[in-house]
């Protein structure tokens, strides 16, 4: 229950055993076809480019920028957390100017600020942030802040690490260029790939490079190649991790046979159980209710608390790992994960249980009460 990687369903790691076949086998190059599908259903999208990228997240969040941006480019990047930050490394890497939107660790992204940096920057090629920052449990108005890149001929970057699988993500409707997530958290797969679709106006900037793209490895020209385009004619390019492949196709038709509505209501009701089992004994969350993210809880620790011994007893004596606060949040806040497979009522149960006797034990002042509180409310959804 930390942060990612989350649990991975049996039928997921049952995947990953079958027999290691040719990537460019006939049977390999329908499961990637399959995967496409998918991916589109899961990111509700009919982008034509929309293909696991063979790497963790980070690797998706790399391909975006390098494919969009240029040397002397400017981008606009918004900051809220952890991974706003690795945005942008990744721009000043390119030899890109980074513009920077930035607000408080614990906040979502500033909307009208956003508007006014845009209004400040016409030249700005790229509007990137991060839909759901797993550094603070925040949910940022991805809706809004795509629209307003339309409105300003910029190109959207979406970082959906998080989100995917866990929180409603509409790509077409919400008008995003360039969007990546990864495996390891809602999707509850194995980690190391990241999923990545890239709208037609994005791919159109893309063929209209005169820059070739810095890295090889994630030049979408190249893999675009790989991946093919419906004829079924493939370059080889790189060898896709065939294993990883099959995991993710499970992991991708276990959440089409759910639904993203169920799944999305099953994240929905087991964070509404944490929260009121976590209030049941007095704890805070950071986060204000109207931008929580139920697969990612951050709960300010209270005072006197040793956050480091705390962590340590459940996962020595409970065999749970919760997440520790990072950078400005570390040693306020622990997160925890209710991710995919992990987004259970045993483990919401579980984690209230070993949190209230952990916590009595190391004697901070806490009630009583977590888990008949969280049963409440999975017996009124009934
Ligand atoms: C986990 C995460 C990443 C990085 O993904 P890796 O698979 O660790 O490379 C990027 N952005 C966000 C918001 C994440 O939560």
């Amino acid at each position: 229950m930390g942060p990612g990687p989350s649990d991975v369903s049996p039928r997921v790691l049952e995947a990953l055993g079958r027999p290691t076949i040719g990537h460019l086998d006939p049977s390999f190059i329908d499961l990637m076809d399959d995967c496409k599908r998918l991916l589109q259903y899961a990111f509700q999208t009919k982008n034509a480019l929309t293909i696991p990228i063979s790497a963790p997240g980070s690797a998706g969040m790399e391909a975006c920028f390098v494919n969009l941006l240029a040397p002397g480019d400017k981008a606009i990047v918004c900051q809220n957390g952890v991974f706003g930050g690795r945005m942008k490394e990744n721009v000043e890497r390119i030899g890109a100017t980074a513009v920077m939107v930035e607000d408080d660790w614990g906040q979502p992204v500033d909307v009208a600020k956003v508007e006014e940096t845009l209004k400040a920057h016409p030249d700005a090629k790229v509007l990137a942030f991060v839909h759901a920052e797993t550094s603070t449990g925040v949910r940022s108005d991805a809706a809004a802040l795509c629209q307003l890149a339309q409105q300003h001929d910029c190109l959207s970057i979406v970082d959906t690490v998080t989100s995917l699988g866990g929180i409603e993500l509409i790509v077409d409707a919400w008008g995003a260029d360039a969007v990546y997530s990864g495996t390891q958290k809602c999707l509850s797969c194995v980690p190391g790939i990241s999923p990545v679709t890239f709208s037609a106006k994005a791919v159109d900037a893309i063929n209209a490079r005169t820059h070739k793209v810095q890295s090889w490895f994630l030049d979408m020209q190249l893999v675009m190649g790989y991946w093919g385009s419906g004829d079924k004619k493939r370059a080889y390019h790189h060898t896709a991790p065939v294993n990883a492949m099959y995991a993710l196709h499970e992991s991708l038709l276990i959440l089409e046979e759910e639904g993203l509505d169920a799944l999305h209501a099953r994240h929905r009701l087991n964070h509404n159980a944490l929260v009121a089992g976590l209030a049941a004994m007095g704890l805070e969350m950071l986060v204000d209710e109207d931008y929580r993210l139920p697969q990612l809880n951050s709960v300010v620790i209270p005072n006197g608390t040793d956050d480091a011994a705390v962590r340590a007893t459940l996962l020595n004596d409970y065999q749970l790992e919760i997440g520790a606060g990072l950078g400005t949040l570390a040693g306020k806040v622990w997160r925890i994960g209710l991710m995919g497979h992990a987004s259970n009522r045993k483990n919401v149960l579980l984690c209230l249980d070993a949190l209230e006797n952990t916590l009595k034990a190391q004697g901070v002042n806490i009630n009583e009460g977590a888990v008949a509180a969280a049963m409440t409310v999975y017996s009124d959804a009934r």
